[in-house]
């Protein structure tokens, strides 16, 4: 089976087995989106409005920001993956809750193994939290860090403020455009580090 087959049969499983209470309100479950052979993950927080319509991820305004700022470093959406720690809507765009985010934990870890990129890129606090939960994102947020974690498909990870908390904050939408064109760099070390011939 191709990897985008089995991508899509590891999210239709999900959708289905999953026990998330957030079913119960969401129109549909927010599958991730871009490429399965990315080298770089983008988690995101959970899905708003838009993206509970769509069935897609980061399709409103801050999906609109993203976009602008993977185009800064020569990227397109379809170059990337995109997804979220929730899969689907919280009611009135509250923050997810522990339950519903530890409901959703294996689905991103399958697809993190499945996938097995180069690089994670956190989006927002909630999802650097999720898997460093000592760290505030106003200290890390532009610095790479290499952790290995037993059992995890990825090393490489970068903390940067969420598109949304930057959309109307224009000091914050410097410093994430200013920490987002580093991300070529941090790719061509890891490929050196890890013995692969940077691009
Ligand atoms: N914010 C997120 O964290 N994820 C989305 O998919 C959209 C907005």
């Amino acid at each position: 089976m191709k990897k985008a087959d089995k991508l899509r049969t590891l999210h239709e499983r999900w959708s289905k087995e999953n026990t998330c209470t957030l079913k119960a309100t969401a129109t549909q479950a927010v599958f991730g989106d871009g490429s399965p052979s990315a080298e770089i993950v983008f988690v995101g927080e959970a899905p708003g409005k838009r993206e509970d319509e769509r069935g897609l991820p980061f399709v409103g305004a801050s999906g609109t920001f993203l976009a602008e700022l993977l185009a800064s470093i020569g990227l397109r959406r379809e170059d990337v993956y995109i997804t979220n720690i929730v899969k689907y809507r919280p009611p009135d765009n509250r923050d997810p809750k522990l339950s519903e985010k530890e409901a959703c934990a294996q689905w991103l870890m399958d697809e993190l193994l499945l996938i097995r990129p180069k690089l994670v890129v956190f989006l927002g606090r909630h999802s650097m939290n999720t898997f460093f939960p000592e760290l505030k994102i106003s200290d890390v947020h532009g610095k790479i860090m290499h952790q290995h974690i037993k059992n995890f498909p990825v090393e490489w990870f970068l903390p940067l403020y969420h598109p949304a908390s930057a959309l109307y904050n224009g000091s914050l939408r410097t410093v994430l455009k200013a920490d987002f064109a580093q991300i070529p760099r941090f790719l061509n070390t890891i490929s050196c580090r890890s013995g692969k011939t940077p691009k």
